[in-house]
């Protein structure tokens, strides 16, 4: 089986599902002879899901609204303060953007920051509120293509959201952030090299994922079907060589709400290899 971020072979069947979870089972995934699959490739240390072509189709067509399984009775409005009125120490959102904002407050010029896969907006509405160093200096944007979330976002972030076009603008952006986005990705090297392409040079892309740590865990939230790929720092140091990023900074941490996440910081280089 081929790696599906360095393209290896040396890869190694570590886990097999043979029930389905809460997005297969709401997608209407076949419950017959079902099976899934995690990998490993020893090149990249990546974790990579294996499912069946006609099951990945399947829950694509609600890998949008994959929230409105998990809280059916919570409107998005609910869910956004839900989120918003957690208290610091409980909040994964907070560390988060102290984190950014660390970073943000080091800019001297007028710059442009956008959250791709922007969610219910709960990053932004954080972080805008944060009183950080240079934080006039800083216009933000969100992209978001889903329309209950784009709804939540005008209402209480007040923020430019894009929904399309969104790699038209070249060299534009200064900080481009993919809070939980990229195992969502199948292709991750083919979607950050279009997301680069946005980025001016010198501009720094933060990049948050789940850690394979937690995926060694059976049952635990990474395996779920939604997910194509579980990072590890051999990985994001194989996209920071693949899309020619210096590492700023890079951690493993384990979050208020107990995932093990891997998060970096990296810098776009001058020359596109
Ligand atoms: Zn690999």
């Amino acid at each position: 089986m081929r790696c599906n971020l360095c393209q290896s072979k040396k890869t190694i069947k570590k886990l097999t599902i043979k029930t389905r979870d809460r997005f297969e089972i709401a997608s209407k995934v076949n419950a017959k002879n079902y099976t899934r699959f995690w990998y490993k490739c020893n090149d990249c240390l990546v974790f990579f899901n294996v499912q069946k072509l006609v099951n990945k189709k399947k829950l694509q067509k609600i890998s949008k609204n994959y929230f409105k399984i998990d809280f059916p009775n919570l409107t998005p409005e609910e869910r956004f303060k839900n989120i918003i009125n957690l208290t610091n120490k409980d909040s994964d959102n907070y560390y988060r953007v102290k984190r950014v904002a660390k970073f943000l407050s080091k800019t001297r010029k007028h710059s442009k920051l956008l959250d791709f896969g922007a969610g219910l907006g709960v990053f932004l509405f954080k972080l805008i509120k944060l009183k950080f160093k240079n934080r006039y200096k800083w216009n933000f944007f969100s992209f978001e293509p889903d329309i209950s979330n784009k709804k939540i976002i005008k209402t209480n972030v007040a923020i430019k959201n894009i929904d399309k076009n969104i790699f038209k603008k070249k060299n534009y952006y200064d900080f481009i952030t993919l809070n939980k986005v990229l195992e969502h990705i199948e292709k991750p090297i083919e979607f950050l090299t279009r997301l680069r392409s946005i980025l001016k040079n010198g501009a720094i892309i933060y990049i948050e994922v789940p850690h394979i740590y937690g995926a060694l865990k059976k049952n635990d939230s990474s395996l779920v079907s939604l997910h194509y790929n579980i990072y590890s720092k051999a990985s994001l140091e194989f996209i920071s060589f693949k899309l020619n990023f210096d590492i700023l900074d890079l951690k493993i941490i384990s979050e208020p709400s107990k995932k093990k996440t891997i998060y970096a910081f990296m810098k776009v280089k001058k020359n596109v290899r």
